[in-house]
């Protein structure tokens, strides 16, 4: 049986679009269609708040134990299928089968995660402040909960989100992109196969996402908003959540610093800022997009680099040994080529790459940019691409002063061998999270979130569940 149909999910069945209308999604490395997948209208998402409303008391009224059972059944057939997964993440994502592979055991970790942190929810006895009163603070799911996904992780975003809300007893409406549903779909059809209640778990599917966006915005039974995607959206989801006033959580847009000191570990900076800048070849919110380094390791750091970044392999991501695949589409590859073109244009250096790679369209091979300044947009914006653009710094202050002067605030890394430095430098960088001697932060374990423009909650960890939880206070009067 196929681990999904092209249409949406709604209340454990499989729904066309009534108008019958698809869009295409396309494998960004060859250009073929893969699929049509059913272009719902967005009144015909309402079908879905429906079933999630009406599934929402009889999930929630389980016991912790009883949905983590379910949950766990679900990571044991992501396990089994992860194989599938791994290719359809390829083929419509188009990173590496090796990220690919890792993207489903990362993804299927906050299944497991959550499955068991959601039998450690507590509340509060609270000492009274009257002889004649008890009071209590129970913790309850929040409701119906909408989730918006992109495509740059297209299993890991929904797992992420939707696990710990169905552990805390929500039920969800997931919203995939529309480059990358079918994952989505495939992991809805996983979670039904667990055993997972129809209603629980809805994913719909098209290409408006802005009237679908405003459906499960406006709709007063959604009650919470998770969304990881631009800032740009981000921000008017925020806007349309505030006329019912629903709970929010953003991840969106970063604007990632990398510093290097002069006392780094050469060796283990170079693995760091490889892994930080180039995986998924460069499209991710936490890769870094800023390599600040200070003047005295500067040359030596550029030339290890740069030898390590020659010598990635740029290829369709289902061929053996590609490191670097397929930009997700062209308005992507044309971002990094404008901002590589107006870097050159105001003095960079490309010391190698600068250009699409034969490979094909959206292929573009990694580059090393040195003499990069302020004035050039990708010291502001997010390039999303495999380009590494080279600052150089002299003293600390500076290199805090450039890292944090951005809108954002997702994640920053840096490399020092000295102690006190470390937490100098870790307390002043205004970011969320912080890499120090490591170019890989991502964990189901720890809170990952950002400051500023970058988002508010954060997702993973023990804060993960709650911000799919409410307090509720009890006073209970009592005949002392
Ligand atoms: P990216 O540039 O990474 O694709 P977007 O923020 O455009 O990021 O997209 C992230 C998700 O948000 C996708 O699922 C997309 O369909 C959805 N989306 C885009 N615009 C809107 C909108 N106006 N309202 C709701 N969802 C939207």
């Amino acid at each position: 049986m196929p681990l999904y149909q092209p249409v949406s999910f709604i209340n454990g069945q499989w729904e066309g679009a009534i108008s019958g209308a698809t869009f295409d999604v396309i494998n960004p490395a060859t250009g073929d269609v893969i699929e049509k997948v059913a272009d719902l209208s967005a009144a015909e998402c309402v079908k879905a708040i429906d079933a999630a409303q009406e599934a929402f008391p009889k999930w929630a009224v389980l016991t912790a134990k009883e949905r983590a059972v379910a949950l766990r059944c679900w990571f044991n057939l992501i396990h089994e299928h992860a194989e599938e997964l791994t290719h359809l993440i390829t083929e419509e994502m188009g990173k590496p089968l090796t990220e690919a592979r890792g993207e489903v055991v990362y993804g299927a970790s906050f299944v497991d995660w959550f499955a068991e942190e959601g039998r450690r929810i507590y509340g509060d006895v609270i000492a009274p402040h009257m002889a004649d009163k008890r009071i209590l603070a129970i913790k309850q799911p929040v409701g119906v909960v909408a989730a918006i996904t992109p495509w740059n992780f297209p299993l890991a975003m929904i797992t992420r989100k939707v696990s710990p809300a169905l552990a805390s007893g929500c039920t969800v409406v997931i919203k995939p992109s529309e480059d990358t549903p079918l994952t989505a779909l495939a992991v809805c059809e996983l979670a039904s196969r667990a055993g997972i209640p129809a209603g629980v778990i809805n994913c719909v599917t098209g290409m408006d996402a802005p009237a679908i966006g405003r459906v499960l915005t406006s709709d007063t039974r959604v009650r919470k908003v998770t969304f990881t995607g631009s800032t740009q959206v981000g921000k008017i989801l925020y806007r349309q959540s505030a006329e019912s006033v629903k709970k929010i959580s953003l991840e969106l847009g970063g604007n990632a610093p990398f510093i290097v000191f002069d006392d780094a570990d050469l060796d283990a900076a170079v693995d760091g800022a490889i892994l930080c800048k180039f995986r998924n070849a460069g499209q991710t919110c936490v890769c870094a997009n800023r390599i600040l380094v200070q003047s005295g390791i500067h040359d030596q750091f550029v030339k290890a680099f740069t030898a390590r970044v020659v010598t990635m392999k740029v290829a369709d991501g289902k061929t053996k040994g590609s490191d670097i695949g397929p930009l997700i589409n062209a308005d992507g590859r044309a971002k990094v080529e404008e901002h590589v073109k107006d870097a050159l244009s105001k003095g960079a250096t490309a010391i190698c790459g600068g250009h699409i790679h034969e490979a094909g369209p959206l292929f573009y091979t990694p580059t090393v940019l040195t003499g990069v300044n302020t004035e050039m947009r990708m010291a502001s914006e997010e390039t999303f691409g495999p380009v590494a653009p080279i600052y150089k710094f002299d003293h600390d202050e500076e290199a805090i002063a450039l890292a944090n002067d951005t809108r954002y605030g997702l994640a920053a890394y840096f490399f020092t061998e000295d102690l006190s430095r470390t937490f100098r430098v870790y307390e002043a960088l205004d970011y969320g999270i912080i890499g120090i001697n490591t170019g890989i932060i991502s964990t189901e374990v720890a809170p990952f979130g950002g400051v500023k423009e970058s988002g508010l909650g954060r997702e993973g960890g023990p804060h993960g569940i709650e911000e799919f939880l409410e307090t509720k206070y009890g006073c209970i009067g009592i005949k002392p």
